[in-house]
């Protein structure tokens, strides 16, 4: 692509682009970056940089860029049968395959899914399927769903309202009614003069008391991510998910992990809750399901909730057009027979996030860093202006710190003050090595 394409293109993305999670008016001062192709980890722009995707696109390109495997499997499904629903009575072998392939994985209590075309409808479909399963319980008044300040959970109407990002529901106008927050496990930002275990422990303590101020007549469930990834990679004390799976069964009311970003193989498990060792009712899914390849959801539906909607159900008026759309499912399908034959998830599990791991704390010894924290492949920086009081800079630090990562060759996100990575899974001990020195040159930079 030659310069005059590329000023051109740049010009008429801000002309007529509306950009997600975007400051329109900002970036047309100095125009986007256009990035035009990518192969493993690494994305390429259109005036010639390399640059290292620690960030794997949005969370997703589990399997790496540029996998042939995945283009033949679309182009092949593509060819046989582009498009076809599994409304009413019909359906199509990618489906079902997946279908079956996802409930082999899944754990024990779990052999449905509900397909959808992203996280966002994977968590509609939650709050549909949610209120049905108390309606046919016989108790329908139990519709409040709890959520978590700052967890996300995507950006339709329902996704927006489950999240506890703070800025959306004040620029969304009214939320569902009926969702509740509560605390996030954020030890770094609100515990620290506390043990990180009696941290976690008052973390889950606050669903206990939701539900004892709602009255548990009215609460439906709770939803939670395992690790909560935009939020700011907050990774919970040992002490907070076994807590916060006693609460629910306490009450019976259900566990909903969404599995968005931690699932297959970001924490080295196929689901985040296997490592934490969570049994939950419902498992949103999308990302990595299709590394990002094509758009793809679902809902893993444990067998508590599956059996009743099926048993005494009737037909449950939801579905998307997309549910299940058989060129995503063949790219889904291939995109996790890849990761098992390459043993993907041992690779994370006994390579890349040990080695990760340490290489990542090193970091925490730079002036500008308050403490480095990692979890599987997921890393998270707290960018601080004084080491001893921890004090923080005045906001926009992260912003600009995001802005000279990609300068100096790295894609990393902020969110607020706190730099976040989730590389693709296939990464190498010598690419984390040249991950961490663009790191620290971009903190070099920002400092
Ligand atoms: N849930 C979680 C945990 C997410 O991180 C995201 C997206 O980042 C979503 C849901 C929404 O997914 P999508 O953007 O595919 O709608």
């Amino acid at each position: 692509m030659d310069t005059h394409n590329t000023s051109e293109l740049r010009r008429e993305d801000s002309r007529h682009h509306l950009h997600p999670f975007t400051d329109t008016k900002e970036l047309n001062e100095k125009g986007c970056r256009i990035i035009t192709k990518a192969d493993g980890i690494y994305i390429y722009d259109a005036d010639g940089h390399k640059i290292l995707d620690a960030m794997a696109g949005l969370w997703c390109v589990n399997i790496g860029y540029g996998r042939q495997e995945l283009v033949d499997a679309a182009a092949g499904q593509m060819q046989e049968l582009p498009y076809y629903n599994n409304f009413f009575k019909t359906a199509h072998p990618p489906a079902i395959k997946l279908a079956k392939k996802l409930t082999e994985l899944a754990p024990d209590h779990i052999n449905h899914v509900f397909f959808t075309g992203s996280g966002s409808e994977s968590n509609d479909t939650v709050v549909r399927m949610v209120r049905r399963y108390w309606q046919l319980q016989g108790k329908p008044e139990k519709t409040v769903i709890i959520g978590r300040q700052n967890g996300y959970h995507g950006s339709t109407v329902a996704g927006a309202s489950l999240g506890g990002m703070a800025p959306m529901h004040q620029q969304g106008g009214p939320m569902l009614p009926d969702i509740e927050h509560i605390a996030q496990p954020y030890w770094f930002g609100e515990g620290r003069e506390m043990d990180p275990q009696e941290f976690g422990l008052l973390a889950a303590s606050s669903l206990e008391k939701k539900i004892q101020q709602l009255g548990v007549e009215r609460v439906a469930a709770f939803i939670a991510e395992p690790v909560q990834g935009a939020g700011g990679v907050i990774i919970p004390p040992a002490s907070y998910w076994p807590e916060i799976q006693r609460i629910c069964d306490q009450h019976g009311i259900l566990l909903i992990a969404d599995e968005v970003i931690c699932g297959f193989g970001r924490l080295g498990r196929w689901f985040g809750s296997q490592h934490f060792d969570i049994k939950p009712d419902l498992m949103p899914i999308a990302k990595g399901l299709s590394s990002g390849y094509l758009p793809i959801g679902g809902v893993l539906v444990g067998d508590r909730v599956a059996d009743l909607l099926i048993d005494e159900g009737g037909e449950f008026y939801h579905g998307f057009t997309y549910s299940g759309h058989p060129s995503c499912a063949a790219v889904a399908l291939r995109n996790i027979e890849l990761l098992e034959q390459e043993r993907v998830l041992e690779h994370v599990r006994d390579i890349a996030a040990p080695y990760f791991a340490r290489r990542w704390a090193e970091l925490a010894s730079h002036p500008l860093v308050g403490e480095a924290r990692s979890l599987g492949l997921l890393g998270a920086l707290e960018l601080v202006a004084d080491k001893v009081t921890l004090s923080r800079f005045e906001p926009g630090i992260g912003g600009l710190c995001r802005d000279i990562c990609f300068e100096t060759g790295i894609v990393m996100r902020s969110v607020g003050e706190t730099m976040v990575v989730s590389p693709p899974l296939v990464i190498t001990e010598e690419e984390i090595d040249q991950l961490i020195s663009l790191a620290r040159a971009s903190l070099d930079a920002t400092a």
